[in-house]
């Protein structure tokens, strides 16, 4: 946005969430006569499609304590819990403001299983339903560092491209 004082358009130094994620806290200084002041940009709330059709308010505090839970005395890190909340609010909000209640377990149940199996599970007994079929296998995630990790012996044993050619010089 523009200096109110000089009309230079102005550079962010900090971004910051507010009232508890509703809203974007931005210190912002003109480059052109140094003013410095603060925007506050509500977002629109995300809302949540419940079974039924339902629609209710996401609660970002509720789903992270959720994931906190199922994460209760595993290795995991609480920044990474907050970044799964993040991007399911971007998916949200890219998704036209809305996400179902379901898409919702499914995107924490995707985040978690990279992480801690033990917290995926744990997270997958609080959903209704059954785990969708695509991530029954957490393993196929993670927990072995993905599947790329998992070669079978055959490939194993053949050369990297790399190594071949390293191999003909
Ligand atoms: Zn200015």
């Amino acid at each position: 946005m523009d200096c109110p004082a000089c009309g230079t358009h102005t550079r962010t130094l900090e971004t910051r969430r507010a009232e508890a994620g509703a809203a974007l806290r931005r210190r912002r200084e003109c480059p052109g006569c140094g003013q410095r002041f603060t925007t506050f940009e509500r977002r629109e709330p995300l809302m949540v499609v419940k079974r039924g059709g339902r629609r209710q308010p996401f609660d970002r505090a509720k789903l992270l304590a959720g994931l906190v839970r199922a994460s209760h005395k595993r290795d995991v890190d609480p920044r990474d819990l907050e970044a799964i909340v993040e991007g399911i609010e971007r998916a949200g909000h890219a998704g036209g403001g809305e996400l179902s209640a379901e898409r919702i377990g499914e995107l924490c149940l995707e985040g978690l299983a990279p992480l801690d199996r033990g917290a995926f599970l744990q997270f997958a007994g609080t959903l209704p339903g059954p785990v969708p079929v695509d991530l029954q296998n957490p393993r196929k995630y993670g927990e072995s560092g993905g599947t790329d990790s998992v070669r079978s012996e055959e490939d194993a044993a053949r050369p990297t491209p790399r190594e071949r050619a390293r191999g003909d010089n």
